[in-house]
């Protein structure tokens, strides 16, 4: 169990209009509280809920660089983790976007299904990198990138296979987190 004071002391939470908040806000507090009292998840990060424009708007006036940006562009994507990395293997902040555009028709077990989804991607990376951090002391920064690349990939690539396969293993993360449920509702 996460306690929510706890968690909402690292984590900022925003929403581009008041209409979901009532109803998403309890949504986000169940996942919260669900999730198990693992070290990723004291990590600094912000959660941002809104239409598909603001979200894109937003990452743009906070100078994300344009790969990321591009990946709202042309796709059915829902939501969106990016992960800050620092020097050594460890993961200093993650940014969580989530599309309000379909909140009216999904049910909130779907809705929770993509928050959890974005935030296992953060648990998933963390739990590759965990072991690792003796191997990056040893190198020099250029080949501390390479070797980050190697673990966690180039999180570049938009519906090309590499990007499948990744998210098969983060909904698997999201599972063995305890959403198994959560997780077929947002497959089905
Ligand atoms: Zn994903």
């Amino acid at each position: 169990m996460v306690s929510l004071e706890k968690f909402y002391e690292n984590v900022k939470v925003g929403f581009d209009k008041e209409e979901f908040k009532p109803k998403v806000r309890p949504l986000l507090d169940d996942v919260i509280m669900r999730l198990p009292d693992e070290l990723q998840f004291q990590t600094e990060g912000e959660i941002f809920f809104a239409s598909k424009s603001r979200v894109i708007e937003n990452l743009q006036a906070l100078e994300f660089p344009d790969h990321i940006i591009s990946q709202w562009m042309g796709d059915n994507r829902e939501g969106q983790c990016i992960t800050e990395f620092g020097q050594n293997g460890e993961i200093n902040s993650y940014y969580i976007s989530i599309i309000t555009n379909h909140f009216l028709l999904v049910s909130e077990e779907y809705i929770m299904g993509l928050i959890i989804h974005e935030l296992a991607h953060m648990s998933y990376y963390w739990n590759l990198l965990v072991n690792e951090k003796p191997r990056f002391a040893k190198l020099g920064s250029k080949a501390k990138t390479i070797l980050l690349h190697q673990i966690v990939g180039t999180n570049q690539e938009v519906e090309s296979d590499e990007y499948y396969e990744k998210e098969k293993y983060v909904n698997a993360e999201a599972k063995r987190l305890g959403f198994e449920k959560e997780i077929d509702a947002l497959e089905s």
